[in-house]
Protein backbone atom coordinates (compact mmCIF):
# COMPACT_ATOMS: atom_id res chain seq x y z
CA UNK A 1 0.00 0.00 0.00
CA UNK A 2 2.95 2.42 0.69
CA UNK A 3 3.94 2.88 -3.22
CA UNK A 4 -0.13 3.95 -4.20
CA UNK A 5 0.01 6.60 -1.57
CA UNK A 6 3.60 7.71 -3.05
CA UNK A 7 1.77 7.48 -6.28
CA UNK A 8 -1.09 9.30 -5.34
CA UNK A 9 1.55 12.40 -3.74
CA UNK A 10 2.16 13.04 -7.28
CA UNK A 11 1.39 16.51 -7.71
CA UNK A 12 -2.21 17.44 -9.22
CA UNK A 13 -2.94 18.24 -12.39
CA UNK A 14 -3.80 21.56 -12.48
CA UNK A 15 -0.58 21.99 -10.60
CA UNK A 16 1.35 19.62 -12.97
CA UNK A 17 0.44 22.13 -16.18
CA UNK A 18 2.08 25.06 -14.38
CA UNK A 19 5.04 22.57 -13.89
CA UNK A 20 4.85 21.52 -17.81
CA UNK A 21 4.91 25.14 -19.10
CA UNK A 22 7.75 26.29 -16.81
CA UNK A 23 9.52 22.90 -18.19
CA UNK A 24 9.33 24.03 -21.63
CA UNK A 25 10.46 27.45 -21.34
CA UNK A 26 14.24 25.43 -20.29
CA UNK A 27 13.80 22.79 -23.32
CA UNK A 28 17.43 24.04 -25.01
CA UNK A 29 15.84 22.02 -28.05
CA UNK A 30 12.90 24.49 -28.24
CA UNK A 31 13.53 27.32 -30.20
CA UNK A 32 12.50 30.29 -28.75
CA UNK A 33 10.88 31.61 -32.67
CA UNK A 34 7.77 30.39 -33.25
CA UNK A 35 7.03 30.81 -37.25
CA UNK A 36 4.24 32.01 -38.58
CA UNK A 37 4.27 30.02 -41.48
CA UNK A 38 3.91 26.19 -41.05
CA UNK A 39 7.23 24.40 -41.52
CA UNK A 40 8.03 21.05 -42.37
CA UNK A 41 10.51 18.77 -40.09
CA UNK A 42 12.48 17.13 -43.26
CA UNK A 43 13.16 13.81 -41.40
CA UNK A 44 9.74 12.60 -40.06
CA UNK A 45 7.48 14.86 -41.53
CA UNK A 46 5.98 16.74 -38.51
CA UNK A 47 4.84 20.22 -38.95
CA UNK A 48 5.77 23.22 -36.61
CA UNK A 49 3.13 25.81 -36.48
CA UNK A 50 2.99 28.78 -34.55
CA UNK A 51 5.14 26.57 -31.94
CA UNK A 52 3.53 23.97 -31.86
CA UNK A 53 4.17 20.19 -33.85
CA UNK A 54 1.69 18.12 -35.03
CA UNK A 55 1.54 14.99 -37.79
CA UNK A 56 0.77 16.62 -41.16
CA UNK A 57 -3.11 16.42 -42.38
CA UNK A 58 -3.66 14.16 -45.16
CA UNK A 59 -4.46 16.45 -47.65
CA UNK A 60 -1.16 18.77 -47.09
CA UNK A 61 1.57 18.58 -49.43
CA UNK A 62 5.00 19.20 -47.28
CA UNK A 63 7.02 19.67 -50.58
CA UNK A 64 6.69 23.60 -50.45
CA UNK A 65 7.64 24.35 -47.38
CA UNK A 66 10.01 25.22 -45.69
CA UNK A 67 12.19 22.66 -43.72
CA UNK A 68 12.98 23.34 -40.00
CA UNK A 69 14.11 19.76 -38.44
CA UNK A 70 12.00 19.05 -35.15
CA UNK A 71 13.49 18.66 -31.72
CA UNK A 72 12.41 15.00 -31.37
CA UNK A 73 14.57 14.41 -34.96
CA UNK A 74 17.34 16.70 -33.64
CA UNK A 75 17.98 15.37 -30.13
CA UNK A 76 17.75 11.91 -31.98
CA UNK A 77 20.47 12.98 -34.41
CA UNK A 78 22.35 14.54 -31.77
CA UNK A 79 21.51 10.87 -29.37
CA UNK A 80 20.37 13.59 -26.56
CA UNK A 81 17.56 12.41 -24.67
CA UNK A 82 15.83 14.63 -22.61
CA UNK A 83 14.33 12.00 -20.53
CA UNK A 84 15.08 8.26 -19.10
CA UNK A 85 12.92 5.07 -17.61
CA UNK A 86 14.92 2.70 -16.00
CA UNK A 87 13.35 -0.96 -15.58
CA UNK A 88 14.83 -3.69 -12.99
CA UNK A 89 13.71 -6.18 -10.92
CA UNK A 90 13.10 -9.78 -10.20
CA UNK A 91 9.33 -9.95 -11.36
CA UNK A 92 10.59 -7.27 -14.23
CA UNK A 93 13.10 -9.94 -15.33
CA UNK A 94 10.40 -12.89 -15.33
CA UNK A 95 8.10 -10.12 -17.89
CA UNK A 96 10.48 -8.36 -19.39
CA UNK A 97 8.90 -8.55 -23.00
CA UNK A 98 5.05 -7.84 -21.74
CA UNK A 99 6.49 -5.09 -20.03
CA UNK A 100 9.03 -3.28 -22.66
CA UNK A 101 5.73 -3.92 -24.99
CA UNK A 102 3.34 -1.85 -22.69
CA UNK A 103 6.06 0.73 -23.33
CA UNK A 104 5.94 0.89 -26.42
CA UNK A 105 2.20 0.84 -26.67
CA UNK A 106 2.28 3.79 -23.97
CA UNK A 107 4.79 5.76 -26.82
CA UNK A 108 2.29 4.41 -29.96
CA UNK A 109 -0.38 6.08 -28.09
CA UNK A 110 1.23 9.35 -27.53
CA UNK A 111 3.11 9.74 -30.47
CA UNK A 112 -0.39 10.18 -32.33
CA UNK A 113 -1.21 13.38 -30.73
CA UNK A 114 2.31 14.40 -29.52
CA UNK A 115 5.10 14.07 -32.53
CA UNK A 116 8.06 14.97 -29.67
CA UNK A 117 7.59 11.54 -27.53
CA UNK A 118 9.34 9.56 -28.93
CA UNK A 119 11.01 6.32 -27.79
CA UNK A 120 15.08 6.93 -28.72
CA UNK A 121 16.02 3.78 -27.58
CA UNK A 122 15.71 0.84 -25.50
CA UNK A 123 19.12 -0.54 -24.00
CA UNK A 124 19.39 -3.89 -21.82
CA UNK A 125 22.18 -3.86 -19.70
CA UNK A 126 22.50 -6.96 -17.31
CA UNK A 127 18.77 -6.96 -16.95
CA UNK A 128 18.12 -3.37 -16.43
CA UNK A 129 16.33 -1.83 -19.10
CA UNK A 130 17.11 1.83 -19.92
CA UNK A 131 14.51 3.12 -22.32
CA UNK A 132 15.75 6.85 -23.65
CA UNK A 133 12.86 9.08 -24.96
CA UNK A 134 12.99 12.73 -26.64
CA UNK A 135 10.86 14.31 -24.38
CA UNK A 136 10.47 14.63 -20.58
CA UNK A 137 6.85 13.72 -20.51
CA UNK A 138 7.07 10.39 -22.48
CA UNK A 139 9.00 8.38 -18.99
CA UNK A 140 6.50 9.82 -17.03
CA UNK A 141 3.68 8.30 -18.84
CA UNK A 142 5.20 4.46 -19.18
CA UNK A 143 6.01 4.73 -15.70
CA UNK A 144 2.67 5.33 -14.66
CA UNK A 145 1.01 2.99 -17.05
CA UNK A 146 3.60 0.19 -15.93
CA UNK A 147 2.86 1.08 -12.55
CA UNK A 148 -0.87 0.80 -13.07
CA UNK A 149 -0.99 -2.83 -15.29
CA UNK A 150 2.09 -3.93 -11.93
CA UNK A 151 2.40 -1.69 -9.40
CA UNK A 152 5.59 -1.92 -8.06
CA UNK A 153 8.30 1.20 -6.84
CA UNK A 154 8.06 3.97 -9.07
CA UNK A 155 10.04 7.09 -8.48
CA UNK A 156 10.35 10.26 -10.26
CA UNK A 157 13.60 12.97 -10.87
CA UNK A 158 13.91 16.07 -12.51
CA UNK A 159 16.96 17.37 -13.22
CA UNK A 160 15.68 21.57 -14.09
CA UNK A 161 18.88 22.91 -14.61
CA UNK A 162 19.55 19.84 -17.46
CA UNK A 163 16.11 19.36 -18.72
CA UNK A 164 16.53 16.06 -17.96
CA UNK A 165 13.72 13.71 -16.18
CA UNK A 166 14.94 10.22 -15.10
CA UNK A 167 12.02 7.63 -13.81
CA UNK A 168 12.73 4.48 -12.00
CA UNK A 169 10.37 1.28 -11.91
CA UNK A 170 11.49 -1.83 -10.06
CA UNK A 171 9.51 -4.62 -9.00
ZN1 LIG B 1 11.26 15.35 -37.05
Amino acid sequence: MKTRDIHRAEPRHDLMKTHHQEEELHDPYKPRKKPNEPCACPQCGAINQGGRWRWALAKEKLDHLEKDLCPACHRIGDKFPAGELILSGGFFAAHKQEIIKLARNTEELELKEHPLQRIMSVEDDAGKVTIKTTDIHLPRRIGHAIFDAYKGSLDTHYDKAAYFLRMTWSR
